[in-house]
């Protein structure tokens, strides 16, 4: 063993020793087996390497733990719940590094009801939060399908959507602020939960969707809205996505914008649920053109009035929009859940939709968005483009926010193999730029967009984040590698 390579693995066990007087021996896991779950992601294509995961439990030791890897030149990844799919999440085999993982931080500070918001911790799973808040009758609306074990920090981390998005806006439109240390150690407390503070630049909005690569983000305040009175959940069936988008602009306008969800589902995707998960029927007989899955909510009190057949004012609203849209031939058919066992059902499968595709073969997953007039044009070039080139498509989606998650799939490796995944690639970015729209919606970029991010995202921006990064961490050592390619 070279002097030099000794010497590493001294000043190594020697950070690894200081980690443990900061956090407790049993937070410092060192072991292959202990360490597995945080170094492999959740789609199983990235596994990553790291001298230790370290598992602080408060504000400050994450502070201590930043100051000593800042002077011992060793990276940090921070790690939530491991549910990202891109690849952040996963330290680079590059450099030694850890993985902090915020998985002790998981107390809920306060839940104000007069200011309806809540403080808690970046540990926090994203449903524990949403229960504590209906505790107290209110709603943390951020929902998908890692809710069980995704946290709150990796929510404002990537700035996640999900299926809410469209009445409530993404993570970062939930937060009023942040705690969160700095590159250089320091501790950012930006808890006020002032819905105004023009003070200059917001390192709030920074840190949200930075993937890490600013800080850690320890603590947020968020923004609560009331828990609806009554909702409506419904499956369609409509005649094409533009007489599915003209629908959710009469919907919308009819009930005083109250769509939660509109969510799309057509038919070969349908299909693939059932053949994963056979127990999951499709809502609709027949097959289903355009498929949405429809959740509207409201807290006023006149929506939740039901008449003497027991149906409410809200229910009955829509009742008469869904004929007046069978009547011009934009709907096809459509079911209403009739309880909450049914509306779960629903749920339920629009949330199995990832693990369908990714049982139905290997797949490409495009996660993009387009202004919502350009949707359809975009489906159909690319859906010509996928088949000519040999793919299957399997294509779900946030109808109501413009964002799709387009999959290119084939049923076995061999064909897969065989498949021109680059060509295709190019001709959907290609598509992207003509219609103005974006190659990545929610997902973030990670490891897994980095080659996308240097050949679409202009220039002067991907300058200006370049300049942000040397400047908050000049020794790169936040989550190094990811987000931000190099400048070639
Ligand atoms: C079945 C399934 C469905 C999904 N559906 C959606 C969806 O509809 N919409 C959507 O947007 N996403 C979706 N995702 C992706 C994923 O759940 C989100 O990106 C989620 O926000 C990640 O949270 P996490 O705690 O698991 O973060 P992790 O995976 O642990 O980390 C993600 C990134 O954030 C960084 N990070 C994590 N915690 C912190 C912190 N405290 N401070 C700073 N950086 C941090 C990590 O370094 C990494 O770069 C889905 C994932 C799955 C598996």
């Amino acid at each position: 063993m070279s002097e030099a390579r000794k010497i590493a693995e001294t000043a190594i066990a020697d950070v690894v020793n200081d980690l443990r007087g900061i956090v407790g021996a049993a937070h410092v896991f060192t072991g292959a087996s202990d360490m597995s779950a945080y170094l492999t992601d959740w789609t199983k294509h990235y596994f990553g390497m790291a001298i230790a995961v370290v598992r602080p439990a408060d504000v400050q030791q994450v502070s201590a733990i930043v100051k000593l890897c800042g002077a011992a030149g060793i990276a940090i990844v921070p790690q939530g719940g491991n549910t990202g799919l891109a690849g952040g999440g996963v330290p680079s085999a590059a450099r030694p590094s850890i993985v902090l993982s915020l998985s002790r931080m998981t107390t809920i500070r306060e839940l104000h009801e007069a200011g309806r918001t809540v403080v808690a911790e970046a540990g926090v799973v994203l449903e524990i939060l949403k229960d504590h808040a209906s505790a107290h009758g209110l709603l943390f609306p951020l929902s998908f399908g890692a809710k069980g074990s995704c946290t709150i920090g990796g929510n404002l981390a990537t700035n996640a959507g999900g299926s809410n998005v469209v009445r409530y806006g993404n993570t970062g439109e939930l937060c009023l602020g942040i705690e969160a240390v700095l590159p250089d150690g320091s501790i950012f407390n930006g808890l006020t939960g002032l819905r105004k503070d023009n003070t200059g630049y917001d390192l709030k909005d920074l840190l949200i969707g930075a993937e890490g690569t600013l800080g850690i983000i320890t603590a947020a305040v968020f923004k609560l809205s009331p828990q609806p009175l009554t909702q409506v959940t419904a499956f369609l069936s409509m005649a094409s996505v533009d007489a599915a988008l003209h629908a959710l602009n009469l919907i919308q306008d009819r009930t005083g914008q109250s769509v939660e969800a509109f969510e799309y589902l057509p038919q070969p995707v349908l299909s693939a649920i059932g053949k994963a998960f056979p127990a999951l029927k499709s809502p609709l007989q027949g097959p289903v053109e355009t498929g949405v899955l429809l959740e509207v909510g409201s807290s006023r009190v006149s929506d939740a009035r039901t008449d003497e057949a027991g149906a409410n004012h809200l229910t009955s609203e829509l009742l008469i929009l869904f004929e007046e849209l069978m009547e011009s031939g934009d709907m096809i058919d459509a079911v209403v859940a009739q309880s909450e066992q049914q509306r779960a059902d629903l749920w339920h499968m629009r949330e199995s939709v990832l693990e369908s595709i990714m049982a139905y073969g290997p797949s490409y997953h495009f996660d993009i968005s387009l202004p919502l007039a350009r949707i359809s044009g975009f489906l159909e070039a690319m859906d010509a483009s996928a088949a000519a080139l040999g793919f299957e498509t399997l294509t779900i989606g946030h109808l109501g926010d413009g964002n799709l998650h387009y999959a290119l799939v084939s049923q076995d490796q061999d064909t897969w193999n065989a498949l021109p995944l680059e060509e295709a690639k190019a001709r959907a970015f290609d598509l992207l730029k003509q219609l103005n729209g974006s190659f990545s919606a929610e997902h973030g970029i990670g490891q897994s967009k980095l080659d996308v991010m240097r050949a679409l995202k202009e220039p002067a921006q991907l300058d200006a984040m370049r300049a942000i990064k040397r400047a908050l961490d000049p020794q790169d050592i936040m989550n190094p590698g990811r987000l931000i390619p190099t400048a070639e």
